[in-house]
């Protein structure tokens, strides 16, 4: 039987750990915190072509990949854990607040029609503008519990409050702050932090963003509603999810009261219902960036793979980059 290391248990690391176990690979997951602690906890779910992308055709054809392998992904996750996962294929309305807005957001649904994402002119409240129907939202929550679940089932073994220090590619060697471990491959799936564990990758680095959570009776909203970066949404049993914003503040997690309070403000603005609630709840996650986006497959001629830099997507982007992990490593 082939092992691999996965550095990293955040939804990448532990979904490809899953995949690996599926085909017969011993897989160990190693991470300085609890598994999924980090963006993959934070995330609001939304698996949003329409919402996110704009312009860039690469990444657009693997989220449009992504999102039509979800209900298949969901069932199996479901079928190996026994965890209940919330999925649902809602659909997202962008709003213009003005002519301005509504020409430009006309200009990005042509750019993005010519990469395959499709949507159609809306009204929502007093406003015009375009609704994507594909987009869905996804609990992460019920997600990352399905996904520690089913690798552990599998009999994946997760080092919880182990951090990897370094990744020696021939051997390839792992260090981590208890020991130094080998295995036929090595994963780096860190996140923001993966470009710290071996030298000459492609640099990543965190976009904090806040979330605010408020209690609401559901029925409220049956969509996602946005204005460029600015969304909400609507959770079965009524909490309402709004975001978000997007820091160059480090690796520092502190929630700032005022990104909060601009979050509130923005999202009253299109759900005016939110006014006058009062947050349940605010946190926030680092998103990890790259100036090339998603870093994924193997590094050189090394028996090192990486996948990380899923940025504002990672949720979305993950039965996708499971899937090509899984298929590059081939059976254990
Ligand atoms: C506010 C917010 C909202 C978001 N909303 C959405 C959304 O609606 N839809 C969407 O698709 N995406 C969304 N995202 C983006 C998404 O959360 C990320 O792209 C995704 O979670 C990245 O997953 P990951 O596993 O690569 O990183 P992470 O979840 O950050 O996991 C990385 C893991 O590596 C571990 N680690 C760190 N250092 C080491 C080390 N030395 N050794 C071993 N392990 C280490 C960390 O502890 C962590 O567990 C959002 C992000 C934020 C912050």
């Amino acid at each position: 039987m082939k092992s691999v290391i996965i550095a990293g248990a955040g939804i990448i690391g532990l979904a490809s750990a899953w995949r690996l176990a599926q085909r017969g690979w011993n897989v160990t997951v190693f991470d300085p915190r609890e598994p999924v602690s980090e963006a993959s906890w934070a995330a609001a779910g939304m698996l949003a072509p329409g919402g996110e992308i704009d312009s860039n055709a690469n990444l657009a054809k693997m989220a449009l990949r992504s999102l039509g392998m979800y209900p298949e992904f969901v069932r199996s996750l479901e079928e190996d854990s026994d965890v209940s996962i919330e999925y649902t294929s809602c659909g997202a309305m962008e709003v213009a607040f003005d002519d301005a807005g509504l020409a430009a957001l006309n200009a990005k649904a042509e750019r993005q029609a010519a990469i395959g994402i499709v949507s159609e002119p809306c009204r929502y409240r007093d406003w015009a503008g375009r609704r994507y129907l594909a987009d869905a939202v996804v609990d992460p929550l019920s997600i990352n519990e399905a996904l520690v679940t089913a690798c552990r089932a599998r009999g994946v073994t997760i080092r919880e409050h182990e951090a990897v220090t370094e990744v020696l590619p021939h051997g390839p060697v792992v260090r981590t702050l208890h020991g130094e471990y080998t295995a036929d491959r090595v994963l780096i799936a860190a996140g923001a932090w993966s470009t710290t564990l071996m030298a000459d990758l492609p640099l990543v680095y965190p976009v904090r963003g806040h979330l605010l959570y408020f209690e609401m009776e559901p029925g409220l909203l049956n969509t996602i509603v946005r204005s460029g970066h600015t969304y909400v949404f609507q959770r079965e049993a009524g909490g309402v999810i709004a975001g978000s914003s997007m820091e160059h503040a480090g690796f520092d997690r502190t929630v700032d009261p005022a990104v909060a309070e601009d979050i509130h403000k923005r999202a009253a603005k299109l759900v005016p219902e939110l006014a006058d609630a009062k947050p349940a709840d605010c946190w926030n996650g680092l998103r990890p960036a790259t100036d090339v986006g998603p870093v994924l497959g193997r590094v050189g001629d090394t028996n090192v793979w990486t996948a990380y830099g899923h940025f504002r997507n990672g949720i979305l982007l993950t039965p996708d980059t499971a899937q090509i992990i899984a298929d590059q490593f081939g059976p254990g």
